[in-house]
Parts: structure tokens; C-alpha cells; sequence
């Protein structure tokens, strides 16, 4: 594995002029979009460090997709982040994967680093991904609610917040179950 590994990381070249590239240990409490005791940092990779190699199952991936596209985020990332591994993919993204009583903090990019680069996450961030209520649902927003301090909102602040975003989440997901029914998509239940 460890040779595997290097030999991946020889071939990997530096990207210039991008803005990625923040490089944080796995499970770290410290990222660019957060930082606290209940923080766990997940794949802010780098070209100068090693990374870890391995089969992700497909379910995982797609559980991950999900959580990028329809999770919430209440920090905008500064600018576009581009691939330092292949400089083939940009992202502007994060995701957060609540579990319990820690707040996993990844950037998007990790999809692609798992897709495109062969990068296995950390089983633990496997199983909170795996364990993750699915976004936009009641109990994906009711699992971030304990992390607000992360980014110093105050309970009732954050919990409003929650509840707004709970709310445009589900209207969007209604908007768009109407549209397509207007194209007359079957959805094949008789909707
Ligand atoms: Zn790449």
C-alpha cells in the first residue's frame, strides 16, 4: 500500500495559480471553513502529501454526491478550488457530514478524489457518511443543530437558520416534483 501510495503521489505535479491545495490532517479540528473541538476535518488533500488509496463502494459515493448537492453549508467558499492533484476538476463547494456529536467538514472535491484519484476517506468518515440522515430531510437539518458554534451562531440564531433553509430546501424539492410532473414525467406512483 505504501509503495502503491507513493508511486501516486510521484506522479502527481503541483497546479499553479489556484487557490486550493489547504492541506489538513484527516480528523484534524481544523479546516478553512471551520474550526472546533466538535470539528473533524476529511480529505483537504495536497500534491505534497500522502494519500491514502482504496475501493470506496459505489452506495458511499452516491451518499456523498447527495450530501454535496443537496446538504447545507452556512459558509460560502472564498473562490473556485481547482484539482492540485490534475488541475481537471473545480469545485467551490463543502460539505459537512454531521454524526453525533462531531461535524466532519470535507470539500466537495472530495468526490472527485475518490472517482478520479483512487483516495479512500477514513472508515470513520465512511460510516458517518454511510449513517447520515438524507439532505434535505427534517432529520439531516436536525442532525447540524448542534454545531452553530462552530461558526459562532447562537442557538436560537442557528436553529432559525435551520428551520429557513429546512423550509427553501423543501419548497425547491416541491417546485421541482412540479415541474416535471408539468413535463409529464411518470414518476410511476400513480403521482
Ligand atoms: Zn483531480
Amino acid at each position: 500500500m505504501i509503495a502503491e501510495t507513493s508511486k501516486i503521489v510521484s506522479r502527481l505535479r503541483r497546479t499553479r495559480g489556484t487557490i486550493g491545495g489547504v492541506w489538513c490532517p484527516d480528523l484534524g479540528a481544523s479546516c478553512p471553513i471551520a474550526d472546533g473541538a466538535r470539528v473533524r476535518a476529511v480529505g483537504w488533500l495536497s500534491a505534497d502529501h500522502e494519500i491514502i488509496s482504496g475501493e470506496v463502494a459505489p452506495a458511499v459515493v452516491d451518499a456523498l454526491r447527495l450530501l454535496v448537492r443537496a446538504g447545507y453549508c452556512p459558509v460560502a467558499a472564498a473562490g473556485f478550488h481547482t484539482c492540485e492533484l490534475c488541475s481537471g476538476a473545480r469545485e467551490s463547494a463543502n460539505v459537512l457530514v454531521p454524526s453525533g456529536d462531531v461535524l466532519f467538514v470535507a470539500p466537495a472535491m472530495i468526490v472527485h478524489y475518490i472517482e478520479a484519484h483512487g483516495y479512500r476517506p477514513l472508515d470513520v468518515f465512511v460510516a458517518a457518511v454511510t449513517a447520515c440522515p438524507v439532505p434535505p430531510s427534517a432529520a439531516y437539518y436536525d442532525a447540524l443543530r448542534p454545531f452553530g458554534g462552530v461558526w459562532g451562531y447562537v442557538d436560537d440564531a442557528w436553529s432559525r437558520l435551520l428551520d429557513a433553509e429546512l423550509t427553501r430546501a423543501t419548497d425547491a424539492q416541491r417546485r421541482a416534483a412540479a415541474t416535471s410532473r408539468r413535463k409529464g414525467f411518470d414518476w410511476g406512483d400513480g403521482r
